[in-house]
């Protein structure tokens, strides 16, 4: 038996005799040794060898390992399953949350094949386990690593540290950025102790200011973290309103795990402070398990929600290295190279998302929709980019002739294929605001409107800039454009944070910034059409940082009156081209060709790269040598036609 099954025996005996005995029976729990809780970890995959595996995953200071252990089905196989992770005690001296992860190990070993929910979540997820991060300050009881240093001030940080490597950091941080450089941490959490609260993204800004600092991802930080503290009444009730609290507007810290984790590696990660007191007396364990557990599971299960596919090469069905970007959603995540697989945690909501790897075209998913549960799939097989190869410029082609439409592309997808007979019909729709007006296109509102500023505009004389606002206003403009590529220049200059720009397009929040940004460009694609932009600019409660305003400039649309006609609107899968009678004549003609798959993703438009004439047809052009094969196949058709025409005449006339 392993030490911790030996106490876990103690404990349940403890549970349900405390009343009789009092505090006597209860205090027959001890805090484990760095040494049990090693060996704890090499029990289990001793005891349970299809489900555990132990990982030292490298030396502290002092050469003590960094112990994890892993719980999944086929472990250790890579799968496409969500991987997780619980790190304790990267404070030496907070140590609750080691022995929760302790009690988990046992929770899932034992349970599993028995209790169906345990069951579930060791075959679908990636559980890993590392109880103790800081085992030299375990050891010394301190907070500090044996060189001194505070492990959660010592990972990279886009404002103090900004490189993503362990070079130059300590030995223990090294071992953690490795670990998550190999795997692919969907959702982690990671225990300390001081008070009782979850902390959640982000825990530092630009300033290092102490103000709510809010991540892409604020919606769903704040239902996870409620999960968490409403099975963890103590929690929920304790300092925190509701238990949780966002990171920096707490304190704010540089070089924290959690930041590194999320915005360097997509990881979803938060910071819980788990008791009021760093170690709590040995007999308040058990408590504190029962007030974990649920939260425990429930968090380790939130990783299933939101959406999740894999991404493989469309020729050759390998996984992919592959970027999975949510549009105004500025937070990526990004493959399991392994096995292709990304698991985008989201709230219910239709999401238009994207895939993109170097090398291959980035294909967009427009309505991803996720419900509660387990998360909606889409699986993307990517290729290279498509181009259009016949007719592709110069070409002459005639009414009523058979030819066909060729490109090249993604082996794995299918295609949409157009053609346009006034390819020259675009203009660019431009306002730099050079009149020095707001001109009669916008509508401005709020507290105080827009105006034309000649302060430092991006380029010209004038850019527009928000109304001079106080604490809590908004001064928003409006202007509905017709076309489809839609561009402006920005640049915000504000309190981190707290006083936001908010770029809406058609409604919806197409970004979010403040604090310093320079002037910054910001393109989208839309459908052709009327799109109706809205810029906002909104002062929270209190303070004032730079110039406190935000102004856009060179607003840039193009006016798309090109009128696209399906040749093809779904071709094959893996079609490289389709036959095509043009049936109307043009001078400014063009085809263009993208991927448009079965389930309604689609890829970029590639052009011909010039103009086509279509004439009246007259049959006296010869075939280009590429339009000889559709010629010969047209004539046979033909041929075939006629005889299939003759042989009905014929029964006709038998009859
Ligand atoms: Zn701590």
């Amino acid at each position: 038996m392993n030490t911790f099954a030996n106490r876990r025996v103690i404990v349940s005996l403890a549970t349900m005799t405390v009343a009789l005995l009092g505090q006597d029976a209860r205090a027959q729990f001890t805090y484990h040794t760095y040494s049990e809780m090693v060996s704890i970890i090499q029990d289990a995959e001793t005891n349970y060898p299809s489900i555990c595996k132990s990982y030292n995953l490298g030396n502290s200071v002092q050469g003590r390992g960094l112990w994890a252990l892993r719980i999944s089905d086929n472990v250790p196989a890579e799968e496409d399953e969500p991987e997780f992770k619980f790190i304790s005690s990267m404070h030496g001296d907070e140590v609750t949350g080691l022995e929760l992860c302790l009690y988990l190990i046992d929770h899932l070993t034992t349970n599993y094949g028995s209790d169906s929910r345990i069951t579930n979540i060791v075959d679908s997820i990636d559980i890993w386990i590392m109880p103790l991060m800081n085992p030299d300050g375990f050891v010394a009881v301190q907070r500090y690593n044996a060189h001194g240093v505070d492990l959660n001030r010592n990972f990279p940080d886009p404002f103090s540290s900004p490189n993503n490597t362990p070079t130059g950091r300590e030995p223990e941080t090294g071992v953690i950025m490795n670990w998550a450089f190999a795997q692919s941490f969907t959702l982690e959490a990671n225990y300390h102790g001081g008070t009782m609260v979850v902390n959640y993204p982000y825990d530092n800004n630009a300033d290092g200011a102490s103000v709510y600092t809010i991540s892409p991802d604020d919606d769903l930080f704040i239902e996870i973290s409620e999960r968490y503290t409403w099975e963890n009444q103590p929690m929920w009730n304790g300092p925190f309103f509701h238990g949780i609290t966002n990171g920096a507007e707490w304190y704010a810290i540089d070089g924290g795990m959690q930041d590194w984790a999320y915005r360097y590696m997509g990881t979803n990660a938060v910071t819980i402070e788990v008791s009021e007191i760093k170690k709590p007396p040995a007999s308040q364990i058990p408590t504190f398990w029962n007030d974990n557990r649920e939260a425990m599971l429930l968090y380790i299960e939130s990783c299933m929600m939101g959406a999740r596919g894999v991404v493989t090469d469309g020729s050759t069905a390998a996984p992919v290295s592959a970027t999975v970007t949510v549009q105004g959603r500025n937070q990526d995540v990004y493959t399991d190279p392994d096995v292709g697989d990304y698991h985008r945690m989201l709230l219910p909501g239709t999401y238009e998302m994207s895939a993109a790897a170097s090398g291959y075209e980035t294909l967009t998913h427009p309505g991803v929709v996720v419900s509660a549960g387990d998360a909606t799939r889409w699986d993307v097989a990517l290729g290279p980019a498509t181009t259009v190869l016949f007719p592709n410029g110069g070409e002459t082609l005639a009414t009523g002739a058979a030819t066909a439409v060729s490109w090249s592309g993604n082996a794995g997808a299918n295609f949409q294929v157009q053609y346009t007979t006034n390819a020259n019909d675009v203009a660019i729709d431009f306002d730099g605001f050079e009149s020095g007006v707001i001109s009669g296109n916008y509508i401005s509102g709020g507290n105080q409107p827009w105006a034309a500023t000649s302060s430092g505009p991006h380029t010209g004389s004038f850019a527009a800039r928000a109304g001079v606002i106080g604490s809590n206003e908004v001064s928003w403009m409006i202007r509905t454009v017709n076309g489809a590529d839609i561009s402006f220049w920005y640049n915000v200059s504000s309190e981190s944070g707290g006083d936001v720009f908010t770029c809406y397009v058609d409604g919806q929040v197409a970004f979010q910034a403040s604090g310093s940004t320079g002037w910054t460009y910001y393109s989208t694609t839309k459908a052709p059409g009327n799109h109706t932009l809205l810029w906002e600019y909104t002062k929270d409660g209190s303070g004032t940082s730079g110039s406190d305003t935000v102004w856009i400039d060179d607003l840039e649309v193009s006016v798309d009156d090109r009128v696209w006609t399906d040749i093809m609107s779904e071709t094959p899968l893996g079609a490289t081209s389709t036959p095509w009678t043009p049936g109307e004549t043009g001078t400014t003609c063009k085809t263009r060709v993208r991927v448009r798959n079965a389930d309604g993703s689609y890829g970029q438009w590639d052009e011909s790269d010039g103009l086509f004439a279509i004439e009246e047809g007259g049959g006296s052009e010869i075939p280009t040598v590429s339009e000889w094969g559709m010629v010969v196949m047209t004539l046979l058709a033909l041929l075939t036609g006629s005889y299939v025409f003759r042989r009905q005449q014929r029964l006709v006339r038998e009859s």
